[in-house]
């Protein structure tokens, strides 16, 4: 039997706009999880911030729990269900409403894929600078909601340094709209700001101004290895500064990622050989190439002669850049070679990076269930990536690696989640990195902004009444 409130969202939106029953298990909730059925009391599709004000002000007067769905490719568990939950799919909302070319904004609906952004503004010589392995299927809505950082946080920024106004509606129905484009705006409480990274926790994000950048004329990538993470720490200060401005990347992989990478299955060549520790990519984008090139050149021989490095390999080709950043990038071969895969995305002061990381591997290799581990991040924002495979998926081995990785964070002065967010997975290690006060206030906003819960409820913090 249906219930009332569903037959009120039905009547509202109009059939076509609403799955029930057992076209509900054709979906899933996570890209990688396309085999397994969506969970869920209903399905619905807003196609205009109206729809999704009337969805939220029905479920707010019955109590119905939500989940949003963008893109679904979260690495928290934050899109996960339960069959009495209410799934709202922001697909539908797909527009690109406005590319403004003097103030360099665009104004897109929330389900806009990331990536189609990227090919818009190209065409204008603009750049949106987010950009990272899952491009082609997040949306920008999800973007934001879990403030997604990237492969150019180091030059540009996360995704709250990008959007200058946003459309949201609240767990009542109401809409807060506030699409400026202007980059200063000191009134107020910054509101915006609330929902970024929010996890879909405090609102429905239905639009958004997105700040756009000029597209840099020339693009330049290297490889370089070194034995020891101090002059991965001293090589980075000496690269950013003699680039003067226009480092954009600086990633960083352990070499069993670059080797796994590199391996003859994936028909990626190794521009170095192994045999070295760690393997840094660098990004600079600037407005000359082959003046660009050569400066670039010029400081990995200096940085040879120095010992900085102990080797580089400069990309001559477009066809190389995209190869270089394939090493990188390509997470799923790593995703392909792992079972019961836990991932990871922490962050810590850059100094102490190598030395957490060695103390991982020398306790991950004590595990015997543990199978294989990889280690790759942006390094020059502190933040690394673990991929850990195991030949079993017990709760007890789960949490023993989660400990390995979060306990250590907490005398270091890291953070749980770098870019990820929290979502389900890691919400019982938050208080590793936030205290008992900041959780407080978190619970203390939750409840002031969605009184009954029903936004996500139960990612991010436990909801208090
Ligand atoms: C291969 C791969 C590489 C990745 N690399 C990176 C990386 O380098 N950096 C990084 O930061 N992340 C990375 N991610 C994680 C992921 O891509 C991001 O978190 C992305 O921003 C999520 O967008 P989505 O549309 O898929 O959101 P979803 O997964 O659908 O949702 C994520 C969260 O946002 C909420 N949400 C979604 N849409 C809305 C909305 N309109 N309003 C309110 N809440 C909403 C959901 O309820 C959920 O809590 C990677 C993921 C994969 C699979």
């Amino acid at each position: 039997m249906i219930e009332e409130h569903i037959k009120e969202i039905k009547k509202k939106l109009g059939a076509d706009k609403v799955l029930l029953g057992e076209k509900i298990k054709e979906r899933y909730s996570h890209i990688w999880e396309i085999n397994k059925p969506l969970n869920a009391k209903a399905v619905v599709f807003p196609s205009t911030t109206q729809d999704v004000s009337d969805i939220l002000t029905i479920c707010h007067e019955y109590h119905q729990p939500i989940v949003v769905h963008g893109g679904l490719t979260n690495l928290t568990g934050s899109t996960e269900t339960n069959v009495d939950e209410l799934v709202i799919c922001m697909e539908k909302m797909n527009a690109i409403e406005e590319f403004d070319l003097s103030s360099r904004t665009i104004t897109v609906q929330s389900g806009v894929i990331l990536e189609v952004i990227h090919q818009e503004v190209k065409k204008e010589n603009l750049l949106f600078p987010m950009s990272f392995g899952a491009q082609g299927s997040a949306q920008i809505g999800g973007v934001i909601a879990t403030n997604a950082g990237g492969l150019r946080v180091f030059r540009y920024g996360m995704t709250r340094n990008l959007v200058l106004g946003l459309e949201v509606v609240l767990a009542n129905g109401t809409i807060i709209s506030s699409m400026k484009k202007i980059l200063k705006d000191n009134s107020g409480y910054d509101l915006k700001q609330l929902f970024i990274g929010s996890e879909g926790t405090l609102g429905v994000i239905t639009k958004a101004v997105l700040r756009l950048q000029q597209k840099p004329k020339s693009r330049n990538s290297a490889y370089v290895a070194m034995n020891n993470f101090e002059n991965v720490v001293s090589f980075l200060k000496f690269i950013d500064q003699g680039l003067a401005g226009t480092l954009s990347g600086y990633e960083l992989l352990w070499e069993r990622n670059y080797k796994a990478m590199t391996s003859p299955s994936t028909g990626i060549a190794k521009p170095l050989p192994y045999g070295y520790k760690y393997y840094v990519l660098i990004e600079s984008l600037g407005s000359n190439h082959n003046k660009d090139q050569q400066k670039l050149e010029s400081l990995l021989e200096e940085a040879l002669m120095n010992e900085l490095i102990l080797d580089a390999a400069l990309a001559q080709s477009i066809k190389h850049i995209k190869l270089f950043w394939r090493i990188r990038e390509d997470v799923d071969v790593l995703v392909s070679q792992c079972k019961n895969v836990q991932n990871f995305d922490v962050s810590l002061p850059v100094s102490e990076i190598g030395a957490y990381v060695d103390d991982v591997f020398n306790t991950l290799n004590t595990i015997p269930q543990v199978e294989n581990f990889f280690a790759h991040g942006h390094v020059a924002d502190g933040n690394i990536h673990f991929l850990i495979s195991k030949n079993e998926n017990t709760t007890e081995l789960i949490n023993k690696i989660n400990n390995i990785i979060y306990r250590p964070l907490t005398t270091l002065g890291g953070s749980v989640s770098a870019e990820h967010g929290i979502g389900t997975h890691k919400k019982p290690y938050l208080k590793l990195c936030r205290s008992i006060e900041e959780i407080q206030l978190m619970q203390c906003l939750k409840t002031a902004m969605d009184s009954r819960g029903i936004l996500n409820r139960d990612k991010v913090i436990d909801f208090k009444k």
